[in-house]
């Protein structure tokens, strides 16, 4: 990406699709169908600490399913690879994320991490005393990925927990199946905590960079999670992380992602860049439009598509 100006890329990705106004907020969480369609932003952290933006970066949003692949690494950093891998699939499973369909009955193990049976399955493993201190050590590793204190939004939150039902339906089936602990109904309150923390796009940018950097926030240098385990996170995001556009996202652009039902996308660029990016209009996978586009932007302009070898040959 040597030659191109990266500030100048971002206002032109800005530029180019600020008029696109294709898409829908999503109602089934009353709350969030409140936000305000004009609302656009990009930001990119790059690994030596400087975070470049455009729009209304500071405008917060709750990070809803992005946060699913920090849970993932909070459990795996916590328990290690094989209690975690005991208790979740890494399997695409090409449905909605809040399809109660697939639940492996026999191996006892939701299919992964980033749809709503395993990210529950996921939320399920941060174990302590209290809910509130659960509650807390979340915070607390979300927060050093974004180097800063983080806040749950709690209209969005009660929101949520007044109208999520399938995710109980989903939580008691995965009771049935013991494939989570008896305490569901203070973990399912957890979940929607955690789908409920307050980020702008600077932040989803410093949280991807600690990714990009094997782990470490390359602003406040601290280590957010173990190094070892960055590599199967950006797996799961690269397989799973767009809903049922994730296979349609890995042809097309290419590098590991999430996204949320909010509108917004998180973008890993391992060694290089984090990218958060948020409009709130949504297509018919769940992924926001706009996001989507800049991300497919970045990702022909800069090369970014991970097996993409034309930059070997030049
Ligand atoms: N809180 C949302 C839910 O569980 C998160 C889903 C999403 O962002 N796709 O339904």
């Amino acid at each position: 990406m040597g030659k191109i100006d990266l500030n100048q890329l971002i206002n032109e990705s800005y530029s180019l699709y600020r008029d696109v106004s294709l898409g829908t907020l999503p109602n089934y969480i009353p709350e969030l169908a409140n936000a305000n369609p004009n609302h656009f932003a990009i930001s990119v952290t790059t690994l030596d600490g400087k975070t470049l933006s455009v729009g209304e970066s500071d405008h917060k949003f709750t990070i809803q399913s992005i946060s699913k692949p920090f849970v993932f690494s909070l459990a795996l950093d916590t328990h290690g690879m094989e209690k975690v891998r005991a208790r979740v699939d890494v399997e695409p499973t090409g449905d909605p994320f809040h399809s109660v369909i697939r639940l492996d009955a026999e191996s006892k193990r939701p299919y992964n991490p980033l749809v709503n049976t395993g990210a529950i399955a996921m939320t399920d493993l941060i174990e302590a005393q209290t809910s509130k201190i659960r509650e807390e050590k979340l915070l607390y590793f979300l927060e050093t990925f974004a180097g800063r204190p983080l806040k749950i939004n709690e209209k969005i939150y009660h929101s949520e927990q007044s109208t999520g039902h399938r995710n109980r339906a989903i939580a008691y089936l995965m009771l049935h199946f013991k494939m989570i602990g008896p305490n569901l109904d203070e973990t399912l309150d957890l979940y929607f905590k955690q789908c409920s923390i307050d980020v702008n796009t600077k932040d989803l940018s410093v949280m991807a960079s600690t990714f990009a950097n094997n782990g470490i926030n390359p602003i406040t240098k601290k280590k957010a999670m173990k190094a070892e385990f960055v590599k199967h996170v950006l797996t799961i995001m690269f397989t799973c992380g767009l809903y049922t556009d994730a296979g349609e996202w890995a042809f097309d652009v290419g590098f590991p992602a999430k996204s949320g039902v909010s509108g917004g996308i998180l973008g890993v660029i391992p060694g290089v860049m984090g990218i958060g990016i948020y409009s709130p209009l949504l297509d018919s996978h769940g992924n926001s439009i706009r996001a989507r586009k800049v991300c497919e932007h970045l990702s022909k302009k800069l090369g970014l598509h991970i097996f993409d070898q034309s930059n070997l040959c030049s």
